[in-house]
């Protein structure tokens, strides 16, 4: 089973994720994607950061209508910081059979990728696949990619890389709608409308609940 993993704060989640990882699934033939809040994100200060139980309704309420998203709880029941690499251990060690795993995340994340927890543990587990703006051609590949990539070992194959252990690291040329939930928490402190930038469900979620009243 081909498995993405989604992990961020999505306080709040927004169509630039949702649409980023409908992508992802369709470009790496995936067979569900776990959309996965983390509980407290180890590289974000928490200063208004959503509860996680409004954080994991919203994504709930976002996806429920895709039966290719699927939401994790692990993040948010786990206590302490929320590490990438114990949700992968979680992962392979509770899904049946062997899940082939494809971590998703942004070209904002994958530049940092070396300062993560265990981070050259975590490329030997799980390929990665990340969502850029196209083209994809690797000959194009950004500079401040580069240094990540041989931090890593990868080698180049074709269209994507090969890690020592197997695994892939992919760049997924999305349709990228520069959106983000800093965007969403200030418009909504502004009290202006976050129509067309969040799901209808997540918009009325987040003003019956009140969240994001100010910054
Ligand atoms: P914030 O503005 O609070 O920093 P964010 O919008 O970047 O939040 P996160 O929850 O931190 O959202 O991101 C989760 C994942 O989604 C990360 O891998 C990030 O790179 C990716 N991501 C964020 N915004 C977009 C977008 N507009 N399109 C595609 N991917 C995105």
């Amino acid at each position: 089973m081909r498995v993405g993993l989604f992990g961020g704060s999505f306080n709040p989640i927004h169509l630039g994720h949702l649409r980023a990882a409908e992508e992802d699934r369709e470009a790496l033939e995936l067979d569900l994607v776990y959309f996965i809040p983390a509980a407290a994100p180890p590289h974000k200060p928490s200063g208004g950061l959503a509860p996680a139980e409004h954080r994991l309704a919203m994504v709930r309420a976002a996806t429920r209508g895709n039966r290719y998203f699927m939401v994790s709880e692990a993040e948010v029941r786990r206590s302490g910081q929320s590490y990438t690499i114990d949700t992968i251990r979680y992962f392979l060690s509770t899904m049946r059979g062997q899940p082939d795993l494809h971590l998703i995340m942004g070209a904002d994340q994958f530049a940092e990728l070396a300062t993560w927890k265990e981070a050259e543990e975590l490329v030997r587990l799980s390929n990665l696949a990340v969502h850029a703006r196209p083209p994809t051609d690797p000959d194009s590949t950004p500079t401040n990619y580069l240094a990540t990539i041989a931090h890593f070992g990868y080698t180049r194959d074709q269209d994507y890389y090969v890690h020592s252990s197997g695994h892939t690291l992919s760049f997924i040329g999305t349709t990228f709608l520069p959106i983000s939930a800093t965007l969403i928490r200030r418009k909504i402190a502004a009290r202006e409308s976050v129509r067309y930038l969040v799901p209808d469900d997540v918009a009325d979620y987040i003003q019956r609940h009140a969240l994001y009243t100010s910054l």
